[in-house]
C-alpha cells in the first residue's frame, strides 16, 4: 500500500527561509497570514490530505465514475463525504477575495496546500481545482450581478464549475469551435451545441454546476475573433439565489480512460440551454484565459504533486526491498542482501527525483508570489510587470513541470523492478494519472509555442529581459562568495546557453518560423532548467545562511539541501548544452522528409 506524507517542513524552509515572505506583509492578506498562521494551516492542509483525500486515491482509481440513465453521475464511494469536508473547512476560498466570500489569504498559501490535496488524490482535487479557476474567470470578466450571484456560493463550494472549450473537432485550434449562442430578448441566449472531454462535468457533490462555455453568438466572425464565453449553471438560479429548474445541459456520456478515475470526464450536450455572457461579445477568449491560466499553474503543480509521492514510496521501497551488495561491500552484514538504496544507479533515480522537487516546489511557490504581488501590489509598474514575469513563466510551469512529473513517476515506478508495473504497489497509478496534465490545459507542445511564440516577444521581451537580468545579478552578486561560487559558475553557464539560445531565435526565427517551432521544446525545457538552478540557488544560500546562523535542530535538513543542489548542478544542469545544440541546428532535418513519405 502506497503511503503519502505532506512536506511540510520544505514548504516551511521555502516560504521562511527563501522567499522570505513576511517582506511582503504590505499586501492585503498577508497581514493575516503570520507565521504562526501559514505554519497552522500548513499542518492542517497537510492532516486533510493525509487522512481525508489520501485514503480515496485508490479507491477512486478502481472504481472511477458511474453515469446512470437518467444522466447523473455518481463519483466514487467517500468522495462526496470528503468534498464535504473540503466545503466545510472552508479549502475552496482560502486566497479567493473576500468581498465574495473567500478568506482573501495569500495565493502562495493556496498553492502549498494544493500540492499536498493534488498528491493526496489528484482526481478528486480537480472538483474544486476547476471551480478555482471558474471563480477567478467570472471575478475578473463577470458583471457585479454575475459576480453576486455565483461567486459568494462557488467560494463556499456549494456550488461547483467546469471550463468547456474542446468539442469534437477542436482542441487546441479553438477558432473551429462550433458551440452556437442566440440572443434572446430577454438579454441571455439560448446555447446548442456539444462539447467533449469536460472534467467534473457532471457529479454528485455540489448543489449546482456552473459551467463556462465557449461558444459563437450568430453572425459572429469565423476564428478566435468571434469567440464568446458563457455561464450555464446546469439548474437555473432564481431571484432569490437558489438553484431551481434544470437548464438545457446533460451529460451525454463519460470517458473511460487511462488516469484519473475519479474525476468524471464528460461528454456534454448543451440543448437550447440558457447562457449568460460574461465579459464582451468576441472577446470570450481573453476572459477564458483568466481560468486557463490559473488552471494551467494547477496543472504544473499536479505533475510536481504526483512527483512527490511517487518519490516518497519509491524512497519507501528501495530502503525495505534487499536485493545485492553494495558495490563497496555489504552495508547489511546481518540481512542476506542489502536494501536497494545502497546501489548508484537506484541512488541516481531517486536523487534526480528529489532535486527536482525541491525545485519544483519552490519555483511553483515562487511564482505564486509573483501573482500575489501582480494581484495585490498597490504600485502600478510593480504589478505590471509580475503579472509580465507569470505570462513568462505559465508555459513553463505547465510543460515543464508536468513533462518531468511523468518522467519521474515511471523513474518511481522503475524502482519497484516488475513490483510497480502491477497495479497491488499503487506506483502504475501514479504514472496513469501524471501522464494527462502534460495533454490537456493546452498540450504541452502548445505550451512550448506559446512561449517562444508569444510569451519572449511581448513588450520588446520586456519579461525576458527582468528574467535574465534577475538571475545574472544573483550570480554576480554571489561569484566571490566562496560557498557560493561552485552554484553560481553552473548557473552562469546554463544562463549562457539561454541566452544564446534566445540570440538563436531572434537572428534565425523571423524569417524561417519552423526555427521557432523546431526549437521551441528544448527552449522550453532549457528555460526550466536555468529557472530551477535559480531556485537552487537560492535555496542553497538560504541554506548556508541557516547554517551559519546556528541552525535549530535542522543541520542534517539543511545539509542534505545543499548535496541536492550540488547533485543538481552536477547531473541536471549540464543538459543546457545538449537543449542549445538542438535549438540551433534549426528546422531543416526536421521538416525535411515529404509528408507523403512517412
Ligand atoms: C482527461 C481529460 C480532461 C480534459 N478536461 C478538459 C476540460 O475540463 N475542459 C476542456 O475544455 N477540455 C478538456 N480536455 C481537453 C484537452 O484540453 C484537449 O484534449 C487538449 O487541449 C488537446 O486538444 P485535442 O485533444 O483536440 O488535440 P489536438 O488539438 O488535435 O492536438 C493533437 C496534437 O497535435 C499537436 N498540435 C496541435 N496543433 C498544433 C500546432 N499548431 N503546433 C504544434 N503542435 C500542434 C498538439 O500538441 C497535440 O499533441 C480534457 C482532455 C482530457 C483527455
Amino acid at each position: 500500500m502506497p503511503s503519502y506524507r505532506a512536506p511540510v517542513e520544505d514548504t516551511l524552509f521555502v516560504l521562511n527561509d527563501v522567499l522570505k515572505y513576511e517582506r511582503y506583509n504590505n499586501l492585503p492578506g498577508f497581514a493575516d497570514a503570520s507565521p504562526d498562521i501559514v505554519e497552522a494551516v500548513l499542518r492542517e492542509g497537510a492532516r486533510f490530505a493525509e487522512e481525508v483525500f489520501f485514503p480515496l486515491n485508490q479507491v477512486g482509481d478502481q472504481q472511477g465514475c458511474v453515469r446512470h440513465d437518467d444522466a447523473s453521475v455518481t463519483t466514487p464511494e467517500g468522495f462526496k463525504a470528503a468534498y464535504e469536508q473540503f466545503k466545510d473547512g472552508g479549502w475552496m476560498g482560502l486566497a479567493f477575495d473576500e468581498e465574495y466570500g473567500g478568506q482573501g489569504l495569500p495565493y502562495t498559501l493556496h498553492t502549498a496546500v494544493g500540492e499536498y490535496f493534488s498528491s493526496a488524490n489528484m482526481a478528486l482535487m480537480m472538483y474544486p481545482g476547476l471551480t478555482q479557476g471558474a471563480m477567478a474567470a467570472i471575478l475578473v470578466h463577470g458583471s457585479d450581478e454575475q459576480k453576486q450571484t455565483y461567486l459568494p456560493k462557488m467560494a463556499e463550494g456549494i456550488w461547483t464549475g467546469t471550463m468547456n472549450l474542446t468539442e469534437p473537432h477542436c482542441g487546441t485550434d479553438l477558432g473551429l469551435l462550433r458551440t452556437k449562442a442566440v440572443p434572446q430578448d430577454d438579454g441571455s441566449y439560448k446555447i446548442s451545441g456539444q462539447k467533449i472531454f469536460i472534467s467534473a462535468g457532471e457529479h454528485d457533490m455540489s448543489e449546482n454546476i456552473i459551467h463556462l462555455v465557449l461558444a459563437r453568438i450568430e453572425g459572429a466572425p469565423e476564428g478566435v475573433k468571434g469567440i464568446s464565453l458563457f455561464i450555464v449553471p446546469k439548474y437555473a438560479v432564481g431571484a432569490d439565489g437558489a438553484a431551481g429548474d434544470a437548464n438545457g445541459v446533460t451529460c451525454g456520456s463519460i470517458e473511460e480512460k487511462m488516469g484519473i478515475h475519479g474525476n468524471a470526464t464528460c461528454v456534454m450536450n448543451y440543448d437550447d440551454a440558457t447562457g449568460y455572457l460574461v465579459g464582451e461579445a468576441h472577446k470570450g477568449l481573453k476572459a477564458m484565459f483568466v481560468m486557463m491560466n490559473e488552471a494551467r499553474l494547477g496543472v504544473g503543480l499536479q505533475g510536481l504533486a504526483i512527483s512527490e509521492i511517487a518519490y516518497q514510496n519509491a524512497v519507501d521501497y528501495a530502503k525495505e526491498r534487499v536485493q545485492g551488495r553494495a558495490l563497496t561491500g555489504a552495508k547489511h552484514p546481518d540481512k542476506k542482501a542489502d536494501p536497494i538504496i545502497v546501489h548508484p544507479d537506484v541512488r541516481r533515480n531517486l536523487m534526480t527525483i528529489r532535486a527536482f522537487n525541491e525545485a519544483g516546489r519552490a519555483f511553483i511557490l515562487w511564482a505564486a508570489l509573483k501573482s500575489d504581488v501582480a494581484h495585490r501590489s498597490e504600485d502600478d509598474a510593480d504589478r505590471e510587470l509580475n503579472e509580465e514575469m507569470m505570462g513568462l513563466l505559465t508555459p513553463v510551469i505547465k510543460g515543464v513541470l508536468t513533462d518531468k512529473g511523468f518522467d519521474h513517476a515511471v523513474m518511481a515506478q522503475q524502482m519497484y523492478g516488475g513490483h510497480g508495473y502491477v497495479e497491488e504497489w499503487g506506483m502504475s497509478q501514479y504514472v496513469r494519472d501524471a501522464r494527462i496534465a502534460m495533454i490537456y490545459e493546452g498540450a504541452n507542445g502548445i505550451q512550448a509555442l506559446d512561449l517562444v511564440g508569444r510569451k519572449l516577444p511581448q513588450n520588446g521581451g520586456r519579461a525576458v529581459q527582468a528574467f535574465f537580468k534577475e538571475v545574472g545579478d544573483f550570480c554576480e552578486e554571489n561569484r566571490n562568495d566562496e560557498q557560493m561560487a561552485f552554484f553560481t559558475k553552473h548557473l552562469k553557464k546554463g544562463l549562457n546557453d539561454l541566452q544564446q539560445a534566445t540570440m538563436w531565435f531572434v537572428q534565425n526565427a523571423m524569417a524561417k518560423p519552423d526555427n521557432a517551432g523546431a526549437g521551441s521544446h528544448d527552449y522550453m525545457h532549457l528555460f526550466g532548467l536555468v529557472a530551477l538552478g535559480y531556485i537552487w540557488g537560492l535555496q542553497a544560500k538560504a541554506a548556508q545562511e541557516k547554517i551559519a546562523g546556528g541552525a535549530n535542530g535542522d543541520a542534517r535538513y539543511l545539509e542534505n539541501k545543499l548535496v541536492t543542489a550540488r547533485y543538481f548542478f552536477e547531473r541536471i544542469m549540464p543538459e543546457s548544452s545538449a537543449h542549445l545544440a538542438r535549438i540551433s541546428s534549426g528546422a531543416d532535418s526536421m521538416m525535411a522528409i515529404p509528408e507523403e513519405a512517412f
